[in-house]
């Protein structure tokens, strides 16, 4: 996907701060922090959002949010974090290249907005 913003991330050609990255995916601070921790953690392969995955996707989803896991735990915020997946226009997705949203740190009221 040539101009998807999270598929140049994931060229090298937008720069990240980059927290984790393996052979399926990537993780990478949130350019405008909702929490003292914001990762984004998303698939190499460009995935429209989950509405638009298929079975075989199963195993890379499962993979992000394992992912996420791992980074709670390497931030000691395993107290209270919140993962989130904005699905359509109307939850606020505006990035569509699935990402799984990775919020801590600080106390997280429920229900979201
Ligand atoms: P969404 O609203 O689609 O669920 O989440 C998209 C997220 O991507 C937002 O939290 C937004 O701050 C973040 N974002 C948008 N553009 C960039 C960017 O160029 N770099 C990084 N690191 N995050 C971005
Ligand atoms: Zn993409």
């Amino acid at each position: 996907m040539m101009d998807c913003l999270f598929c140049k991330i994931v060229r090298g050609e937008i720069p990240a701060k980059k927290v984790y990255e393996d052979e399926y995916a990537l993780a990478f601070e949130d350019i405008q922090p909702k929490a003292p921790t914001h990762v984004l953690i998303i698939p190499k392969k460009h995935i429209r959002g989950l509405k638009e995955a298929a079975a075989e996707d199963a195993e890379l989803i499962g993979r992000l949010n394992l992912v996420a896991a791992q980074i709670g735990r390497e931030r000691g915020i395993e107290d209270g974090y919140r993962t989130v997946l904005n699905v359509g226009p109307k939850s606020g997705q505006s990035v569509f290249h699935i990402h799984l949203h990775l919020l801590g740190g600080r106390d997280l009221s429920w229900p979201p907005g």
